[in-house]
């Protein structure tokens, strides 16, 4: 009996792009459906390791054949096969995590040309679907050890595809493809010739650790008695032809491996469709010793900060598959590389919470992180565009290293941090900073803001600016939090541009500022009075050159970090305000000659003062309505005085 369903909406997406598309790269449907046998069987042989029930299997393979005449292709192996449900499952719906990415690719892009959308597929890989590239019709074998009976799918690709009860003896799938008729530029009878399929499997699935065989006819030359091949007579000959080497990538020797089979490795098993930016080999021997693939991609997946971001390394044990995504391989920080790590040390039975206890596995993550940090080191060192390519995108990682660990990882992580800062174009690491640091400069100076020309134009920057100070530009929210547990760097302390004290004057510069605080005592005590319920202190500035005020923090908490904190719902934290003022501006003066003569409207100057610096900062006003009409009288003044001043000219 066989009935008759619909494919899923997705995956009818899916099919659709298959089928109507043009496409040059479409012999990777071989790569995709021996991945997947190959899958199938490393599932089939963990599990008779640990199950019992289930008989165990010496000759793992995986068989290919043609039908010239019939023009199919078969793909066959002896892994774990498909329950009905799975088979409904795996098959009806798109269960591939890259194929979902794909479309979700296609839809944020809203491409609406095929033809190159169908390009970006071949570099996917989209699993079972892409069979349909090539054929018109595909036919679904399969047995699951778990169930009596065999199951058959099959679909032309249209809206569905039908499920049917056969009769299977052995545990696992055969996959038949009908190829499509050949169209003028698309010949699929290639994909029925012998050399093509070996070239095939050679150029994706050479390291697949089963064999991938099939039985190949010759010709070969007749012999005579004496053993003499005889010109122009030949007979056939069919031998069982393996096509792999079926050593796995990571178990070749590294100068065996051209940095192209890695690049393919990592574009097939993670789903890319673009070359890592880093790719390295990791063979290690010793006391621990475990043979790795490390990849770190050009590009952060849309996901890799959300929850349903799977961190981790695949982990294999001499060669058998035992989990994806083993968050034990690799600290949170390194959560973007991605690769495997095959181990001889370890029992296939481990289980995950074992797993975070072994010590092996501590042993290995250790190695691997020391690995992965020594290559960022080298190509800081030799490729410094790269290494900054790579910090854009990933950077604020290694600063989460920095923070998370409570500074135990800061020794290994702070020389790969890069800044931006005032006086470089490009991004500089800390040392670069103090490097150029001026002999009399004793801090590493930093501002917190939203951008570059956010910090370029904070008026607490002058002074700083006027000693040819560079100031580190921190633009991410993590940043001053790791820079409070790194402390300092080389002996220099990190200081903020609008927090505490600068200590930037020199002795005879800290007199003229501490003669007029004597001097104008009175009139400062006048201003804290006014603000005394929402600044903790007013004082005279030593960083501001050119602008009147300025409000900066006191020690300890920034107004950064109290937004980040409320971002996080955590209110209770508040950076101390100070509000700063510029003796040297006209305004100091201004107000002082409002002091001494209209002391009452002192209140209303003091309070605009105070909105004025929070709006620098970006920070809100407490009474937007009240600064408006504060700033409204102000300007009825001004305009009248002026009026009055003109008039007064002309009457002279
Ligand atoms: P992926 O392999 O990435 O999950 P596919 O679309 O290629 O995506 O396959 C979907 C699912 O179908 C697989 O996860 C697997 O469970 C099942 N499957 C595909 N081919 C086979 C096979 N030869 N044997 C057993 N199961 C298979």
């Amino acid at each position: 009996m066989s009935e008759k369903k619909e494919f899923k909406t997705e995956s009818k997406r899916l099919l659709d792009l298959m089928i109507h598309s043009i496409y040059t790269n479409r012999e990777i449907f071989l790569r995709e459906l021996i991945s997947n046998a190959s899958d199938a069987i490393d599932k089939y042989h963990y599990l008779s390791l640990t199950d019992e029930k289930l008989p165990k299997e010496e000759n793992y393979q995986i068989n290919l054949s043609v039908d010239n005449k019939k023009r199919i292709m078969t793909i066959e192996d002896n892994g774990i096969g498909m329950t009905y449900e799975e088979l409904n499952d795996n098959l009806g719906t798109i269960a591939k995590s890259g194929s979902k990415e794909f479309l979700k690719k296609l839809e944020e892009e809203k491409k609406k040309d095929d033809a190159k959308n169908i390009e970006i597929i071949g570099q996917f890989g989209v699993g079972f679907y892409s069979a349909f590239m090539v054929a018109k019709k595909v036919v679904v074998e399969t047995k699951s050890p778990y169930q009596e009976k065999g199951y058959c799918f099959t679909s032309e690709g249209t809206d569905t595809y039908e499920v049917e009860e056969i009769k299977k003896e052995n545990h696992g799938t055969k996959i038949t493809l009908y190829l499509r008729d050949n169209q003028e530029e698309d010949n699929y009878d290639t994909f029925l010739e012998v050399w093509k399929i070996r070239e095939l499997v050679k150029k994706y699935s050479d390291y697949i650790r089963y064999p991938i065989q099939m039985f190949v006819t010759e010709q070969i030359q007749d012999k005579d008695s004496e053993g003499k091949p005889v010109e122009g007579k030949y007979h056939e000959e069919t031998k069982l032809e393996t096509f792999n080497s079926m050593i796995p990538l990571w178990k070749k020797n590294k100068n065996e491996v051209t940095q192209e089979q890695l690049n393919d490795f990592f574009k097939q098993k993670f789903d890319s469709y673009e070359d890592p930016l880093v790719s390295l080999f990791v063979n290690v021997e010793g006391l621990i010793s475990y043979n790795s693939l490390l990849y770190i991609p050009k590009k952060a997946p849309y996901n890799l900060y959300s929850e349903q971001y799977e961190r981790g390394l695949q982990l294999y044990t001499k060669g058998i598959f035992i989990m994806d995504h083993c968050k034990d391989l690799i600290p949170d920080y390194l959560r973007f590389v991605r690769g495997l790590v095959d181990t001889s040390d370890l029992s296939l039975n481990i289980s995950r919470e074992m797993l975070q206890q072994d010590h092996q596995i501590k042993k290995i993550a250790s190695s691997v992180e020391k690995k992965i940090l020594q290559e960022l080191e080298r190509m800081k060192k030799e490729e410094y565009e790269k290494y900054c390519e790579f910090f854009k995108e990933f950077g604020i990682n290694l600063k989460y290293g920095v923070y998370e660990s409570f500074g135990a990882k800061k020794d290994s992580l702070k020389d790969l941090l890069l800044y931006s800062s005032i006086q470089e174009e490009k991004l500089i690491s800390l040392k670069d900073y103090i490097e150029k640091m001026p002999k009399d400069q004793e801090f590493i100076y930093y501002a917190s803001n939203k951008s570059k020309e956010a910090v370029e134009a904070m008026p607490q920057l002058d002074a700083l600016k006027k000693k040819n100070y560079n100031v580190l530009v921190l633009t991410d929210d993590i940043d001053e939090f790791a820079l409070d547990i790194l402390g300092e760097y080389e002996g220099k302390k990190f200081k903020s541009i609008n927090q505490g004290d600068l200590n930037i004057l020199n002795d005879e510069e800290k007199k003229v500022i501490q003669d007029i605080k004597d001097e104008k005592k009175s009139f400062l005590d006048a201003l804290k009075e006014a603000l005394k319920d929402k600044v903790a202190e007013v004082k005279l500035s030593e960083r501001l050159v050119d602008s009147p005020v300025c409000l900066v923090s006191g020690d300890g908490l920034s107004f950064e970090m109290e937004k980040v904190l409320k971002s996080q719902n955590q209110t209770n934290f508040k950076a101390q305000k100070i509000l700063e003022i510029n003796p040297n501006h006209e305004l100091f003066k201004a107000l002082d000659h409002v002091y001494q003569t209209d002391s009452n409207s002192l209140n209303d100057y003091a309070s605009l003062l105070l909105d004025q610096a929070l709006l620098m900062e970006g920070m809100p006003i407490e009474n937007p309505v009240d600064f408006s009409n504060r700033m409204c009288q102000l300007m009825i003044k001004a305009a009248s005085g002026e009026k009055k001043s003109t008039e007064e000219k002309i009457d002279e």
